[in-house]
Formats: structure tokens, C-alpha cells, sequence
């Protein structure tokens, strides 16, 4: 069902780093709202950046639309307002899923590989979403031995991821973009526990963008590697995507 009048934001059920979650009057339901809060180094650098929740926010809802409209299952429903959106309530995976076409950041310092080098095909890595020990990164078999996920969620996931991967990558060139790297979460929707669906975000915060004339970097590193024009590379994201 879509929010309508008679639905009430209830009370706060979680808040992350970037963005709190709230109860609604359905209970397979919950809103999320994006902070401008902004957080690197496994929360050691802290900072806000203006506006960013209202981008994220816009440009999440675009992407799982697009998303959804070629059969990728999805969390998300509907955007509600400036920094709010309505999704499935899900239980998460406990697996950062991360899609690489090139090589960046983490990669590029754990094996010495020079950063920007193309990669012949999609790399996943799974990490172990856990702040107390900063995500580290797992195979498949830790997650099975652990029971965060079964075979078949995995190969689900690697499948999707995949096909999400072909489809962002095609959206973002579009856009003289170079989708480098990025984090996807999976859950499964209360309403329908034995199923998988895409959640969280897909943004500037979680993904490595590169204008792809001039290479310049569109996306959180900005932040983290203190670039400035942060704010300026997120509204360009949206704005390259019509949004603003
Ligand atoms: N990423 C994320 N959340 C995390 C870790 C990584 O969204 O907790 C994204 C990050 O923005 C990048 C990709 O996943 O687009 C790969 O990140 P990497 O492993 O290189 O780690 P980082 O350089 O962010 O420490």
C-alpha cells in the first residue's frame, strides 16, 4: 500500500550514521530519513555535509526505481518528502556487498594496485557489517559457516548484484559518469521473510563516481581525502540525473 493521510510516522526505531529509521502505522513498513551527517574511516572522521540527506535521499529513490522497473527487487516504496522515504521494513543481511569495475580505496591499498585500474570483469567482496570491528572483509564461506546467509542467499545475491551492476553501470555512463566501486545491503522483507530484496541506499555516500572526461571524483572521497567541493559534487550527481 502507498502512504496515504491516514498513515502516522510512529517512533524512532534506529538511527545509523547517515540515516534514522522510523515506525509507521503498518508495521511491515518504516521510513527512512537521510542526515546530512557524514561519517569515514569506520566513524572516525566526523562531519556534516549540507544538504546531503535531501540528495541522497533523491537519488537513492531514482535509483531503486530504476532498479525496480527492470525486476530487481527492492525495499523501497515510495519517496514521502525532502529527506524521507518509505520501505518494506526488512531484516538485514549482515553483508556490505561491494561491486567494483575499478580499482579504488580499500582495494587499491590492501594489494598495492594503482588506483583507476580497469578490472576485466565485476569484482564482489563481502565484508561483515560490524562498526566494532570496522567491516572486515569475509569469503563466502565465512558467511555460510556463521549463518549470516545461505548458499542459495548468496547466489542470489551474486546473480542480482550482477544484473544491478549492468544496469547502474549503462544508467551512470549515460550520464558521462564512471560508476567505479559500490556497496549494496540486502534484507528480507517482514512481509515476506523467505525472500531477498535490495535495501539501504544506493548514493554519492556509497558509491565511487568519476566524471568520466576529466576523471574528477563525484562522491564521498571528496570527504574523505578533504578534496573540497563536496557539497557541489553531490548536487552534481543529482543534477546530471534531472533531478535539480
Ligand atoms: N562503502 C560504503 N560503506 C562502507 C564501506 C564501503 O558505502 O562501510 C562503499 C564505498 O563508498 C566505496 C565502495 O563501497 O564506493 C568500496 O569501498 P572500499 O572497500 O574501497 O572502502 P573505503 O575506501 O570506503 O574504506
Amino acid at each position: 500500500m502507498i502512504w496515504n493521510e491516514t498513515m502516522k510516522k510512529g517512533k524512532q526505531l534506529y538511527e545509523g550514521k547517515a540515516k534514522v529509521l522510523f515506525a509507521t502505522s503498518n508495521p511491515k513498513q518504516v521510513i527512512q530519513y537521510f542526515k546530512d551527517d557524514a561519517t569515514a574511516f569506520n566513524g572516525e572522521k566526523k562531519g556534516t555535509i549540507s544538504d546531503k540527506g535531501v540528495v541522497n535521499n533523491m537519488v537513492s529513490s531514482k535509483l531503486m526505481n530504476i532498479l525496480g522497473a527492470v525486476g530487481i527487487p527492492t525495499h523501497f516504496i515510495q519517496q514521502l518528502s525532502e529527506r524521507e522515504q518509505l520501505v518494506h521494513k526488512v531484516e538485514i543481511i549482515p553483508l556490505e556487498v561491494v561491486v567494483r569495475n575499478r580499482v579504488a580505496g580499500s582495494l587499491a591499498k590492501r594489494l598495492g594496485r594503482p588506483e583507476g585500474e580497469k578490472l576485466d570483469r565485476p569484482l564482489l567482496e563481502y565484508y561483515y557489517k560490524s562498526d566494532a570491528l570496522g567491516d572486515p572483509l569475509i569469503t563466502e564461506d565465512h558467511a555460510l559457516l556463521f549463518n549470516w546467509a545461505t548458499m542459495d542467499d548468496l547466489d542470489w545475491i551474486a546473480e542480482h548484484t550482477l544484473r544491478i551492476n549492468d544496469v547502474l553501470l549503462g544508467y551512470f555512463a549515460s550520464l558521462n559518469i564512471s560508476l567505479i566501486d559500490y556497496k549494496l545491503e540486502f534484507g528480507r522483507p517482514v512481509k515476506e521473510p523467505d525472500t531477498l530484496v535490495l535495501a539501504d541506499e544506493i548514493s554519492p555516500d556509497t558509491c565511487r563516481l568519476w566524471d568520466m572526461t576529466t576523471g574528477q571524483k563525484l562522491d564521498k572521497d571528496r570527504f574523505r581525502q578533504d578534496l573540497g567541493g563536496v557539497e557541489e559534487a553531490y548536487h552534481e550527481v543529482a543534477r546530471r540525473m534531472g533531478l535539480e
